[in-house]
């Protein structure tokens, strides 16, 4: 049975589950280890993102972590100041896969994230993984329905979402440093928080993007509950908002 009204609705929580997953897990506890995870959250959030990514954990992280080596200099993957902006808006995911597929950038950016037997077994089959999940959607939503919902996630997340960070954080906004990444804070409510990159850039261990009262990192509060439950550890250091403020936090 089709259910066209739910569309939407599957959409905005598919494409959200994917982003929060990409931040919290990926971002946060992958790239920078600001956050430790217990097993069973590490394999929650990997299911999660391959069934609403497909996408490989190593490469993810070491596009990321060659991002902070070079950021906006030659060798960053996606810079929009190197490649201008309209580039890295409309072909961002074109520059990722050409960086994910260097072998030399995982060896070198990825030396700790060895695919493991769950890697082999499953989660190197991305496109697996976005089948099954169609899949599953179909079956909740009805055909043509799960169909329209998975193909309006894969659009947001890969030419709006992706892009929101990696073209127009890096292109224009406002700054709490003195570096060449911007904030966003209203675009943070819907990016997972990082659109708060200005602050991330200068703060790349803390596991929360947030610095000041007026900004809002919606990842932060999962954070927190999962630390609470005892699924994660927060192993990097939070930045006081306060210390901002006072003007003692500087990159
Ligand atoms: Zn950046
Ligand atoms: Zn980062």
């Amino acid at each position: 049975m089709t259910a066209a009204w739910a569309v939407p609705f599957v959409t905005i929580a598919l494409t959200q589950t994917a982003v929060i997953a990409t931040s919290i897990y990926l971002h946060r506890a992958l790239a920078h280890r600001s956050l430790d995870l217990h097993p069973i959250a590490d394999v929650a959030f990997r299911v999660a993102l391959w069934l609403t990514t497909g996408q490989c954990r190593r490469q993810w992280v070491a596009v990321h972590r060659k991002h902070h080596t070079f950021t906006d200099r030659p060798g960053d993957p996606h810079s929009p100041r190197l490649l201008g902006f309209w580039r890295v808006q409309l072909f961002n995911v074109a520059y990722y896969m050409r960086e994910a597929r260097n072998a030399k950038t995982l060896e070198a950016f990825a030396p700790d994230l060895q695919p493991d037997r769950l890697d082999r077994l499953l989660f190197s089959r991305g496109y697996l993984g976005i089948g099954i999940g169609l899949s599953l959607l179909c079956m909740l939503i009805g055909l043509w329905a799960g169909l329209i919902a998975g193909l309006l996630h894969a659009g947001l997340y890969v030419f709006v979402m992706a892009p929101l960070i990696n073209a127009l954080g890096h292109w224009r906004g406002s700054k709490n440093f003195e570096n060449t990444a911007y904030n966003w804070r209203l675009l943070a409510w819907i990016t997972g928080g990082e659109s708060l990159h200005n602050n991330h850039h200068a703060h790349p261990r803390s596991a929360k993007f947030s610095v000041r009262r007026s900004e809002f990192d919606p990842s932060w509060p999962i954070i927190r509950s999962l630390a609470m439950a005892g699924l994660l550890v927060i192993s990097g250091p939070p930045v006081a908002w306060a210390r901002v403020a006072a003007g003692r936090c500087t990159p």
